[in-house]
């Protein structure tokens, strides 16, 4: 059966950085991102790792701001580790929960100004499905 955005969804990142910060979470990362994050910090994993995580029962979360709740590679709106981001950022707005119903989808268009911006352009029912 196809899912109600069969026809797409309109999405634009405007760059706005709002889902990096704003409320408590979690951003999860796995030990092959954790090394792959490393890399490109140039430091080794285990650093990474005591730096800038925090574990979760057995997994792990990046740090977030006490107050603010910035994302720990959040800098001015942009992210430090932009290409070795992990699959939860790499994937969003696609998320299932957020795709469930519409009205999911407008709840997470409260709260990202790219989802259904008048500049969007239609992303097929093809593309969502390859994020999911
Ligand atoms: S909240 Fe939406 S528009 Fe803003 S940076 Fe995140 S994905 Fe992009
Ligand atoms: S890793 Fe980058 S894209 Fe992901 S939440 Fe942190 S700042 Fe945002």
């Amino acid at each position: 059966m196809n899912p109600w955005y069969k026809e797409g969804l309109r999405f634009k990142c405007t760059g706005c950085g709002q889902c990096c910060t704003g409320s408590p979470g979690y951003v999860w990362v796995t030990l092959a991102e954790a090394d792959e994050i490393a890399k490109t910090l140039n430091i080794a994993t285990e650093e990474f790792i005591k730096k800038y995580t925090r574990r979760i029962g057995n997994r792990l979360s990046l740090k977030e701001h006490p107050r603010n709740f910035d994302c720990v590679f959040l800098k001015g709106k942009r992210c430090e580790i932009y290409q070795a981001r992990p699959k939860q950022c790499r994937t969003f707005p696609w998320w299932r929960d957020q795709l469930k119903t519409p009205k999911a989808w407008e709840e997470a268009a409260k709260r990202c100004e790219g989802i259904n911006h008048p500049d969007a352009p239609l992303i097929s029912l093809g593309e969502i499905q390859q994020n999911l």
